[in-house]
């Protein structure tokens, strides 16, 4: 189902971009249900990015069945914030695109 854009949007799109902590996420698609720009979608780790976990966060995410949300439309945040605050894992900071 598509959101409605929200009126409290902060900036226009491509100033700050969702970070997601991989060792944080357990797709549980809060992000996806308050995003009013679609920006993420939930999917499934690679190899590459389940061995650059912790050993800890492997495992956690191996529980979840590796599923975890992607930024996949990233380029079209308009920082509403929205996403930060559903995240139940806490998992999401806004960083501003270029960044160091
Ligand atoms: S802050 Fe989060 S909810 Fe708001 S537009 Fe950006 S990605 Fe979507």
């Amino acid at each position: 189902m598509a959101n409605t854009p929200s009126v409290d949007c902060k900036q226009d799109a491509g100033v700050l971009t969702p970070i997601i902590n991989r060792n944080r996420c357990e797709g549980k698609e809060d992000c996806v249900r308050v995003c009013p720009y679609n920006v993420f979608e939930i999917g499934t780790l690679s190899i590459e990015q389940r061995r650059a976990l912790p050993l800890g966060s492997r495992i956690k995410a191996w529980a979840h069945r590796n599923r975890q949300a992607f930024a996949i439309r990233a380029d079209d945040c308009h920082a509403c914030g929205l996403c930060v605050a559903a995240c139940p894992e806490q998992a999401i900071t806004l960083r501003r695109v270029n960044a160091p």
